[in-house]
């Protein structure tokens, strides 16, 4: 393999190598059986979770690793590389951890986030609806106060991890406008929550994003994540300062291996009496898929690093989730152009990547939502500096607490 991601110079490179190790063994052999059977799986990402790696940006406080945005990063572009399912279902849950970090109380942060951190919780975000969309401001769903309790209804769609989650943070409406929104934890199992049967999607298959059906769920008001009003905040600080950097690092796990395969491909197969590789044409695409993937890498661990060094990134964490999903879409046409017909049989590696490249477009907001940020921010109109309000806690040092 013709790796760019594994340098001497990479601070979190014990992680990385821990990481990689851990899913060749556990995760790998059960890629195939995830792509034959196209269930829910519910036991490998509890065992993923078993490693602690939930707890990445949790501090040690509460059981968590206190690793940083960076090392979660790498975390999960190694377990994308091999499984892009599995990469999706450890970013969800790590996504579910930002709410609790940022909004929740003493209390909830001592009863939740060691659970999360141990693995033995699995938390999710539920904003998204069959209605609105990327539209946040525009969901249904709302939430009644009855006395020591609120009652939600509605229905909540793409929820990553839905089918495997055990507690929920679903934002819903409470009132009027930007504040009229707000975000309570729901327990699986709470009379009033159903799941609606999994879906089969394009790819991530294994992974669950599906559906949540509140109907008069009574949730205890100590459940509330935050103020009553603070449901846009939550949903928004959890989108940039986690889902971007998540979804980021998923595009830059399934980038990497596109890579790696095509490279193995074009060097292996034998055509006017060598290599591949050694026609111009595919050469210059093999340089292609290299520039994407070394400017998808620096910008996707540049945003991080400043996050996890306290600057003021929300634009740098948007762009670096733009930049690769775009660059992973292109990579994923042109290496499907190296493949030609073998890239069609389900039984090569590159049908299934090219399937999944098409995932991290819409979560945590598609391309026009990236791209309508930054031009509001290059037009100078205001927004909340997310990285500004929830600084990381603690500035991650190289492979702290790497549980080798
Ligand atoms: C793998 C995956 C995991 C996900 N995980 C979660 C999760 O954990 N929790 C959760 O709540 N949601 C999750 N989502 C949902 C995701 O956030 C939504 O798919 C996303 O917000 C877009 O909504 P939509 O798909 O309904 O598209 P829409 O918002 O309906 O967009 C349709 C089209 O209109 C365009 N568009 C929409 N608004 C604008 C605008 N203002 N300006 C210009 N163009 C616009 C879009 O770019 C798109 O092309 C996940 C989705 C996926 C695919």
């Amino acid at each position: 393999m013709t790796s760019i991601s594994a340098r001497p110079a990479d601070p979190h490179h014990e992680l990385r190598q821990y990481v990689r190790d851990f899913t060749q063994t556990y995760i790998a052999p059960q890629v195939g059986v995830m792509e034959r059977d196209r269930q829910v799986e519910a036991e490998l990402p509890r065992l993923i979770a078993a490693q602690g790696w939930i707890g990445a940006t949790i501090d040690t406080a509460y059981g968590g690793m206190s690793a940083g945005h960076e090392a979660k990063t790498v975390i999960i572009e190694e377990i994308s590389c091999v499984s892009p399912a599995m990469g999706a279902a450890v970013q969800a849950s790590q996504l579910g951890v930002a709410k609790i970090v940022h909004f929740g109380t003493e209390e909830q942060k001592r009863y939740w986030l060691p659970q999360i951190a141990a693995g033995t919780c699995l938390p999710t975000i539920a904003v998204t609806e069959p209605g609105s969309g990327g539209h946040v401001l525009g969901m249904e769903s709302t939430a009644r106060r009855d006395g020591s309790h609120w009652i939600l209804n509605g229905r909540k769609v793409f929820v990553g991890n839905s089918h495997i989650g055990d507690v929920h943070g679903v934002v819903v409406r409470t009132g009027e406008g930007n504040r009229g929104l707000t975000a309570f934890l729901v327990e699986a199992g709470r009379p009033g929550l159903t799941l609606t049967p999994h879906r089969l999607a394009l790819g991530l298959h294994g992974f669950s994003f599906g559906e949540l059906v509140m109907d008069n769920c009574r949730v205890p008001a100590e459940n509330l994540i935050g103020e009553v009003g603070d449901g846009m905040a939550v949903a928004y600080s959890s989108s940039v300062l986690y889902g971007r950097a998540n979804l980021t690092a998923l595009a830059l796990g399934i980038h990497q291996a596109i890579h790696d395969i095509t490279i193995e491909f074009a060097r292996d197969r034998r055509r006017y009496g060598s290599q591949l590789a050694e026609l111009p044409t595919i050469r210059a695409k093999l340089g292609e898929l290299r520039s994407r993937l070394l400017t998808a890498r620096t910008t996707a661990y540049d945003a991080v690093r400043l996050l996890d060094a306290g600057y003021a990134c929300d634009e740098e964490l948007i762009n670096a989730k733009h930049v690769n999903v775009e660059l992973l879409k292109d990579s994923a046409r042109t290496a499907m152009d190296i493949w030609a017909g073998a890239g069609l049989l389900t039984d090569n590696p590159i049908e299934r990547y090219f399937r999944d490249a098409w995932h991290p477009y819409p979560a945590a907001g598609t391309g026009d939502i990236q791209l309508l940020r930054l031009g509001e921010i290059a037009a100078g109109v205001k927004h909340p500096q997310w990285s500004q309000r929830f600084p990381a806690t603690r500035r991650a040092t190289a492979d702290q607490s790497v549980p080798v």
